[in-house]
């Protein structure tokens, strides 16, 4: 094990890090190359073949119930307290910021679909899915568009304020009621992590166009007639979650697979809101953060005490010294902070179910975190030297994964844009 910790874990907690820690440097870390060096010619086709690294490490993680663990009792899962979520999400991105997030999105589906209640709903998809250990079922979530980027985010922040909509494109992908089903139709972007290889998407519809962006969320399983799933397309990191677009033409669920009513996306209706599903989401890019800024501090540290310069090892030099430590404060303070609004986050929408997390926290653990792994993965690779410019070095692929981080999940300006928003109205 790299590091020590300085906050004390129990048994159970040191128990489940270390496994997930090995589980991750020799399953998901091969993996995770295996995938990213890949030819581009020949990435869209093997990315998500059913004999793909990708696969081999979603079977693996299913067998060994790691999907079960972050979600609530109440729901059928296993219920794991937030720190032990933390750990696990750290160790896993520490092996591949990607995966960490394939198995963050594959929860989608199951909590949309658990929040409903609906009977049909928990028969066809979220038993079969708690209960799978083969990776039949895999989820995603659909919010971007192509014209609706940040606009999604930003009209949440509208919504707080009591603003009107209209500034902003509305979503345009649309459920329309008929009789006791919704017909879906419109397009998901190409940015979906995971949608090429999913079978459910958690998706967000706009059930009024002409209101604005204000929707629902419902639960679509990927096999239904009219939905068509775009190519794994091809990107500068995380190459190792493939993403791509999501085509509806008048698909058509039953009416209990929305499972998040319309005006959802304000706090008002007591529900989980869009605000508090992103509180969830931020502090999973936060921990995801944390595990790829710590696995490139120690790539750094490890080169940095075998490179020999100026007739000593990197290591002895004053200024390498001064940088090693700088990140390593960075990866410090951003794994204690994020841990506690994870614990805070997961507190309110998990255990109390009060979905009142504090959205101002949660947006600074995502900005602050995705920031440290970005600088950390950048000073990483300046200490490489040229051999870290090359394809064959790990600490290129964390400086490219580091990078795609600061657009995913909102771009660190939109969410702080977001965060102010709430700092102005509640502090
Ligand atoms: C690796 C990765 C994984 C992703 N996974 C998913 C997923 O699973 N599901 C999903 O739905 N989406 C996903 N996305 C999409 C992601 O949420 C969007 O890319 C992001 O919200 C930004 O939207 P956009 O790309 O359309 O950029 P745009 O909204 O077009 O923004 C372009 C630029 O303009 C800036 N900007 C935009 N509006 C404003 C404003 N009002 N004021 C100031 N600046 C502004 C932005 O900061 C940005 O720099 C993923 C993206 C990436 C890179």
């Amino acid at each position: 094990m790299g590091y020590a910790e300085i906050e004390e874990l129990s048994e159970d907690e040191n128990l489940l890090k270390e496994e997930v820690h090995r589980f991750a440097e020799e399953v998901v870390r091969p993996a995770s190359l295996e995938i990213d060096r890949m030819p581009s010619s020949e990435y869209p086709r093997r990315v998500v073949a059913r004999d793909s690294p990708y696969w081999r490490v979603m079977r693996a993680w299913k067998r060994l119930g790691y999907h079960r663990g972050p979600v609530p009792q109440v729901f059928g899962g296993e219920g794991l307290p937030a720190r032990m979520v933390h750990l696990m999400v750290e160790e896993v991105a520490w092996g591949s910021s990607g995966f960490s997030i394939a198995f963050g999105v594959d929860l989608f589906p199951v909590l949309f679909a658990a929040s409903g209640f609906d009977e049909e709903l928990n028969q066809n998809f979220v038993r079969p899915w708690l209960e799978d250990d083969q990776a039949r079922y895999h989820g995603c979530w659909g919010v971007t568009e192509p014209e609706h980027g940040s606009d999604w985010l930003l009209a949440c922040d509208t919504i707080l304020e009591g603003e009107e909509l209209s500034r902003f494109t509305p979503g345009q992908v649309r459920a329309v009621k008929d009789g006791r089903e919704w017909v879906i139709s419109g397009t998901k972007s190409s940015w979906i992590s995971s949608a090429p290889a999913a079978t459910h998407v958690a998706l967000h519809v706009n059930l009024d166009i002409a209101r604005g962006s204000v929707g629902a969320g419902c639960v679509v399983p990927l096999d239904l007639p009219g939905v068509r799933k775009g190519p794994p397309i091809l990107k500068l990191g995380q190459r190792d979650c493939p993403q791509g677009e999501l085509v509806f033409e008048d698909v058509r669920i039953p009416e209990g697979y929305r499972t998040l009513p319309e005006g959802s996306l304000h706090p008002s209706t007591g529900l989980m809101t869009l605000p508090q599903i992103l509180c969830i989401t931020s502090s999973w890019m936060a921990a995801s953060s944390v595990g790829l800024a710590r696995a490139a501090f120690e790539e750094a540290l490890r080169y940095c005490r075998e490179r020999v310069q100026g007739g000593k090892p990197l290591v002895k030099h004053q200024l390498v010294r001064k940088k090693l430590f700088e990140m390593f404060t960075r990866v410090e303070t951003a794994r204690s902070y994020s841990r506690r609004v994870m614990e805070h986050v997961w507190r309110e929408n998990f255990e109390r179910f009060t979905f009142r997390a504090s959205y101002r926290h949660a947006l600074a653990a995502q900005v602050y975190c995705k920031t440290v792994a970005y600088e950390v993965a950048d000073a990483a690779l300046q200490l490489f030297g040229a051999y870290g410019t090359t394809d064959e070095s790990l600490i290129q692929k964390l400086y490219r994964d580091a990078r795609v981080k600061l657009i995913e999940d909102g771009t660190t300006e939109v969410l702080s844009l977001e965060g102010g928003g709430d700092l102005i109205r509640n502090y």
